[in-house]
C-alpha cells in the first residue's frame, strides 16, 4: 500500500475482497468497485458468523451486483450513511413536488387570468 496515499486503489480492494471478504473500512462497501458511484446500497443480507453478515451490494450505476462480508459496526455505519441517503432522496422529492406543484398553479392563474378556462371546463 501507498504509504502517502490513504485511499486504496480499486484494484487493491478487489484483491483485499478476494482474500479475506471481510470489509473493514465504510468506503469498502458505500462505492462502487467498478465505477466509483458513492450510491452503492444493499439488497440481501443474512447473518454469515458470529457478529459478520454476509451483504449482496448492488451499484444502481453501472448494476454491478457484488458479494460483501461487514462486521456490526461497519452495518451501523453504513446504515446511517443509508439513513442520511434516504433523507436527501426525501428531501429533493419534496422540493421537486414544490417547484411541480409552483408551476401548475402559476399555468393555472395564467390560463385564469388569460379566460382560457371557463366554467364549462368543469
Ligand atoms: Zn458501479
Amino acid at each position: 500500500m501507498n504509504p502517502y496515499n490513504n485511499k486504496i486503489s480499486k484494484r487493491e480492494q478487489r484483491t483485499r475482497r478476494v482474500e479475506d471478504n471481510v470489509a473493514s473500512r465504510i468506503d469498502e462497501v458505500a462505492n462502487c468497485v467498478h465505477c466509483d458511484c458513492d450510491m452503492v446500497y444493499p439488497i440481501d443480507w443474512e447473518q454469515a458468523e458470529g457478529t459478520l453478515w454476509r451483504v449482496t451490494l448492488r451499484c444502481p450505476n453501472c448494476e454491478d451486483v457484488s458479494p460483501g462480508v461487514m462486521d456490526e459496526e461497519l452495518i451501523e455505519k453504513f446504515d446511517c450513511l443509508l439513513d442520511r441517503g434516504t433523507d436527501s432522496l426525501v428531501r429533493d422529492l419534496r422540493n421537486l413536488t414544490y417547484a411541480n406543484m409552483a408551476t401548475e398553479i402559476n399555468s393555472f392563474v395564467g390560463a385564469l387570468d388569460g379566460g382560457h378556462i371557463l366554467p364549462e371546463d368543469f
